[in-house]
């Protein structure tokens, strides 16, 4: 199945002000917000007002406001006190007369938010699209960074939010719904939060409400007429996936959970809602993939925060315990195959001047930050959880749910946890997975076989380069009998090792299970799209053949991440140039000397091709095949081939989201087939 994550991988960490949460807990400055805001779409306006009450003692307020807003008042006990606003920074200081008590301030304002929508959604790696705030007749979106209301340095204790919209439009933000209503030609919701965390978000549109209470949790969807249909499912499972992480964590720990559609295609997990886009609600697998990840982001990264000064942990930790989980929970094989292509992604994906060790990824910005931030983080979990056992990895996990909720988190705090929970000092062990950039490059070399007594040894060496890693290592030995294990302990750049069988042994295999997080040898890995996303040089060459307009191919190598390829003609092309780069065609060149050949099974003709001897020749095939150039070059070359410039403007934004795969066809608006060849490793896996 494929993953979109590429397009539906949330970003809280840019919504959550975490070291404000910490502040929190050394002094609650802020004892209640309450806000009350109404939206005029067809204006993108918003007209606020908004009562903060600050603790005792506190002699002067900084608040953070959209700078673009208006600030018309600010009123302590009715009194017009002055202020200053400038760049979205609104300060003022407490008049002394105001006593010693908790003070009420009120902040009156409005200000407009219309960031400009994305034109070609699909093919973007930023997942904010750019937009922090808009209001609109599409619908809106106020992200916590678009300022949309005044928000003080620290997260106030008790938050409320009284939003007033036309009727016909609903609006939805965190906490418990306490009203909902429509009044005339106005629609009104309020909400509450008993335990706020970080900043709000806050939605609105024509959407129709389903909702349900399931285990004391109400649970809603807010979706457009043309999805409310799918509600059912939704709620479905949600309630599903609560009571799965409800067993495994503890009490669902915020007031509500809703799922809201979102106009443009985000993936947001915000406590106790999510914000999927329209068209991602409508694919079907999303429910089981995109969606168990924003739930389980309510405890992991939402109702615990991360604390960013030793890195973002929740995205490894969701993408293990979501992504990865299920699938493991199908079956030992899937989850098996899904670790091996987090590291076929990492290696394919990251270089070495994108490259950054854990504790430095905050969030994901491009291919590489995703790989590392999402896929070794989940990699370090799943070495955790193999070092420790289960018992205690859950174990760990629960207790951080019982004793920091609402609390940021740091990696120190959940390496302490698990060391707790498992009775062993884990701090050697995490830190190497956490302060290095890069991995452990392990390979089998000198390994030979031969009779001893009635059986067998198989002896040879691991290899592993600079900077070692203390790792132990799986190997198996597959032989006419059962296959024998070992673990061996890895420490430093040799390490030699022996197994006795009893019976002839036939394939020695490195980490055979995918135990382990490495840095793959290039022949372990699949030449894939994300050979080309992760390519260090590459040239891109418009040929006769090709019938897509040139800014489509290049709009294709942005979706690539590589918008800043050099794009020649064929007739350009020469041996000078096919030796130093990897390539893209659009179309197929006349000249293939130097070329690799193509595999067998798919074939190119003049109107259009064959794969598996389907022939494609309507003008709305699209074929899209990467390929190794001979070895030992390393290097790889793509073929774009839409069959029409139409094909090409309807396929092109969903190449990038196939990132493992060698081979895509598109035809009648959607995939037909999606292939890789997988790679024959003599590094990891030797066979007699
Ligand atoms: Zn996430």
């Amino acid at each position: 199945m494929v993953r979109f994550s590429v397009f539906i991988v949330c970003a809280l960490s840019a919504f959550l002000n975490v070291s404000n949460v910490l502040a929190e807990w050394r002094e609650p400055a802020v004892v209640r917000q309450e806000i009350a805001v109404t939206l005029t779409p067809s204006d993108h306006l918003l007209v606020g007002e908004s009562t903060i009450t600050f603790a005792a003692g506190t002699r002067g307020v900084s608040l953070k406001l959209s700078p673009a807003a208006i600030v018309e008042s600010v009123t302590i006990a009715g009194d017009k006190i002055p202020f200053s606003f400038a760049e979205g920074d609104l300060s003022l200081d407490i008049p002394a007369k105001y006593g010693q008590g908790t003070i009420e301030i009120a902040v009156c304002y409005r200000a407009i938010f219309n960031d400009p929508l994305p034109l070609h959604p699909g093919s973007s790696e930023d997942p904010t699209y750019g937009v922090n705030g808009a209001i609109t007749n599409r619908g809106t979106f106020l992200g916590y960074g678009a300022g949309w209301y005044p928000a003080p340095s620290s997260t106030p204790r008790f938050r409320s939010v009284r939003v007033t919209t036309p009727a016909g439009t609903e609006a939805v933000t965190a906490g418990k719904r306490t009203y909902i209503g429509t009044n005339g030609a106005f629609s009104h919701s309020s909400w509450e939060e008993q335990h706020p965390v970080g900043g709000l978000s806050l939605c609105a549109g024509p959407y129709r409400i389903e909702e349900r209470r399931v285990d004391g949790v109400d649970l809603y969807t807010y979706f457009y007429p043309d999805n409310a249909s799918l509600a059912s499912r939704y709620l479905d499972a949600a309630a599903k996936y609560l009571r799965l992480y409800r067993d495994l964590f503890g009490p669902y720990p915020f007031e509500k959970f809703a799922v809201v559609e979102n106009f443009f295609p985000t993936g947001y997990g915000f406590p106790s809602f999510t914000l999927l886009g329209s068209s991602i609600i409508r694919l079907p697998f999303i429910i089981d993939t995109s969606f168990p990840h924003e739930i389980a982001h309510s405890w992991w990264g939402n109702a615990i925060p991360v604390d960013h000064s030793e890195g973002n942990w929740a995205e490894g930790l969701v993408t293990y315990l979501a992504d990865y989980l299920l699938k493991e929970r199908r079956s030992p094989t899937e989850g098996r195959d899904y670790r091996m292509q987090l590291l076929a992604d990492y290696t394919a994906l990251v270089t070495p001047d994108t490259d950054l060790p854990l504790s430095a990824f905050t969030s994901r910005v491009d291919p590489a930050s995703r790989v590392i931030g999402y896929g070794k983080g989940a990699m370090v979990f799943h070495m955790i959880r193999t070092e420790i056992g289960d018992r205690a990895f859950f174990g760990a996990l629960r207790e951080i749910c019982r004793d920091r909720l609402y609390r940021s988190t740091t990696w120190s705090d959940l390496e302490r946890a698990f060391s707790r929970n498992s009775g062993r000092d884990l701090s050697s062990f995490m830190k190497q997975w956490l302060t290095r950039p890069g991995g452990p490059r392990l390979t089998l070399s000198k390994v030979t076989r031969r009779r001893e007594g009635s059986g067998w040894a198989v002896s040879g060496t691991v290899e592993q380069s600079s900077p070692f890693y203390e790792l132990r290592l799986p190997l198996r030995l597959d032989t006419d009998g059962p296959p024998v294990r070992e673990l061996l302990q890895v420490t430093r750049g040799v390490t030699p090792f022996s197994i006795i069988s009893a019976t002839e042994p036939r394939r020695l295999l490195l980490d055979p299970e995918t135990e382990i997080f490495r840095v793959l040898a290039q022949d372990e890995v699949p030449v894939t799209v994300n050979s080309i996303k992760g390519s260090k040089q590459l040239l891109a060459v418009m040929t006769e053949d090709c019938r897509a307009g040139e800014e489509i191919f290049k709009r294709l190598l942005e979706s690539l991440g590589k918008g800043k390829t050099t794009v020649i003609s064929e007739n350009m092309l020469d041996t000078e140039r096919i030796q130093g780069h990897d390539l893209i065609f659009c179309g197929i060149p006349k000249q293939r000397p130097q070329l690799p050949p193509f595999p067998a099974g798919i074939t190119i003709h003049s109107a259009g091709f064959s794969i598996s001897k389907e022939v494609v020749n309507a003008p709305d095939g699209l074929l899209f095949m990467v390929l190794p150039l001979p070895a030992p070059s390393g290097r790889v070359a793509a073929f774009f081939r839409p069959l029409s410039a139409a094909a090409a403007e309807q396929y092109t934004p969903k190449i990038t989201h196939y990132g493992k795969y060698g081979s895509l066809v598109f035809s009648a608006g959607a995939i037909q087939h999606k292939g890789t060849t997988p790679a024959s490793a003599k590094t990891s896996d030797i066979s007699f």
